[in-house]
């Protein structure tokens, strides 16, 4: 069949979660025996998420291939269990880099290089790539931010050029929101109908709007909606706030998201999509009715989408394991040996978790010790597990001032360095040690007993190492580096065997957990976890 592409825009307000729909449409999609991927366009200059801050857009999530990307593309795998890569993800600012080289270089013979045609030639290169290698049935696009921006107007102006290309193997989802005004108990539909007419202004008639909303939306108003909006009635869908956005593909499919696709892209609907593996998840959520409490250690935990592809493992790991996940923010900025003992004593198991820079750091050491000393399940990630080597240096090596060259380069015992290739980069986009790389256990660790395998693949995202001039001590003293790279013997995974589960992990495994294929070594941390509030009871 041709590839047929799905566009989902959002207008009146962002954080909608387009990220969620276009995710479980794919779902249902694939559930169909479809193949699928999804793409995200953000408007942003930033080449890729890389270099912001959690706090401007949550996490960053980093593909297999190596490339740092929007925290959308971790919905969108955890999904669909489809891997996605640096063609899945596309900012302004990549499309604009691309058309100024190719000016540069000369490429454009001499015209003027302008928005029209030679950006959005470029966007519609980008949307057609993944769909052009003839691998998927369906490419769903996701256009960040909200209809009516400055900065998106080129996308929107690609996918209404797009449209007339492509006529019916392409279709347009608008998800808008429907405000409740409690002073008036009235759902208002007003929002969306201006939205939908500031897309028609550009140009593009949508084919089937999602209306959110935390109220049932009646018939009357969603018919009102398809008259003012130009579309059917059976065509304006609403997705109602859920207790979990694991159960968006359902509300999605009772309302024939997946059939409507279908038929407005030429497509025959036949059958159901096969959902027994997702209702299996969703059965164990809901009988879940014990509790386990784990704390997550970090500096950015007023945000809770900064650690979003944790949240989620850990999530999906108590589900398997038939617990509710009761998770705790912990500040690291506010531990210190004063309140440890308060804070995390009736935890099941702690994760002290990935960053950057020396903000908070010194509450990650006190937590690790305080865990350590007490023998609670521990997983460190990235600058967790390097956490839990200077913690170890200090406080069992004796090494007073032992640090990572990232907090303090004059420390006299870096046990934690720059790798060498390091050294000489200055550019802070897209240089770090990204991406998949091989580990390679030791046979009899608690690792690779978890993974069930010697040698796996996980993604990274550091530039700091464990210094293997220190290893020997290490190992000796009680903490044995369990997992390397087998080319660069680069340390990978710390443990100390005598504890129940103290594990580090120099890669990000959270990023691989996905709803139907939970990560071994979360389901390994969440049953060390339970079986320890088991004991304690
Ligand atoms: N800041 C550390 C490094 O660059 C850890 C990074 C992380 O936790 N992702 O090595």
């Amino acid at each position: 069949m041709e590839t047929k592409y799905i566009f989902v825009t959002g207008g009146v307000v962002s954080s909608l979660g387009k990220g969620i729909i276009s995710a479980s449409l794919a779902r249902l999609l694939l559930a169909r025996g479809y193949k699928v991927t999804i793409q995200k366009f953000d408007p942003y200059i930033n080449v890729d998420p890389g270099t912001l801050n959690p706090y401007e857009h949550g996490e960053c999530y980093v593909t297999a291939d190596g490339h740092e990307t929007d925290l959308d593309l971790g919905h969108y795998e955890r999904f669909t269990d489809i891997r996605t890569s640096r063609a899945n993800s596309v900012t302004t600012g990549r499309i604009y880099q691309t058309v100024i080289n190719k000016e540069r270089h000369g490429d454009y013979l001499g015209k003027t290089v302008q928005i029209i045609p030679h950006i959005t030639d470029e966007i519609k290169r980008n949307v057609k790539f993944l769909g052009s290698t003839g691998e998927y049935d369906f490419v769903i696009t996701e256009i960040g931010g909200t209809v009516g921006d400055i900065e998106s107007l080129p996308f929107i102006e690609s996918v209404r050029q797009l449209r007339w290309e492509l006529g019916q193997n392409c279709c347009c989802i608008h998800l808008t929101y429907v405000p409740y005004i409690k002073a008036a108990k009235e759902l208002k539909t007003k929002p969306t109908q201006h939205s939908v007419k500031q897309l028609q202004e550009v140009g593009i008639q949508p084919d089937i709007l999602v209306l959110r909303t935390e109220k049932e939306l009646p018939a009357d108003m969603r018919r009102k909606v398809a008259l003012f909006c130009n579309v059917s009635p059976e065509s304006v869908i609403q997705s109602i706030d859920v207790p979990t956005i694991y159960e968006v593909p359902l509300t999605m499919h009772a309302q024939k998201l997946d059939e409507l696709v279908l038929t407005k892209t030429g497509m025959t609907v036949s059958g159901e999509p096969d959902l027994a593996k997702w209702n299996h998840y969703l059965e164990k959520l809901h009988n879940a009715d014990k509790v386990v409490k784990i704390g997550l250690v970090g500096k950015y935990v007023q945000l809770q989408d900064a650690y979003k592809s944790i949240n989620e493992a850990l999530f999906q790991s108590a589900t398997y394991c038939d617990h509710k996940l009761d998770l705790r923010y912990i500040s690291s900025e506010k531990l210190h040996d004063g309140n440890v003992d308060d804070v995390l004593r009736d935890l099941d198991g702690v994760v002290v978790a990935p960053g950057f820079g020396q903000r908070g750091i010194e509450g990650k050491f006190v937590a690790l010790r305080w865990c350590r000393e007490h023998d609670v399940p521990t997983f460190g990630i990235c600058l967790g597990m390097q956490c839990m080597v200077i913690e170890f240096a200090r406080n069992v090596l004796g090494l007073e001032e032992a640090n990572s060259t990232e907090m303090d380069h004059k420390t006299p015992h870096n046990v934690i360095d720059l790798m060498e290739e390091q050294k000489t980069i200055s550019n802070l986009g897209g240089t770090m040690r990204l991406g998949e790389y091989v580990c390679r256990f030791e046979p009899d660790s608690r690792a690779a007993k978890a993974y069930g395998a010697t040698d796996v693949k996980e993604r990274h995202r550091h530039r700091y190492e464990f210094n293997n001039n220190y290893r020997e001590r290490f190992e000796q003293a009680g903490m044995k580096c369990v997992g390397e790279n087998p080319a660069t013997h680069l340390v990978e995974v710390v443990e100390i065997p005598d504890h129940r589960w103290y594990v580090g992990t120099q890669y990000h495994p959270e990023y691989s957990s996905t709803v139907l294929s939970p990560h071994p070594l979360f389901m390994d941390f969440m049953r060390a976890a339970i079986k320890f509030q088991e004991n304690n009871n």
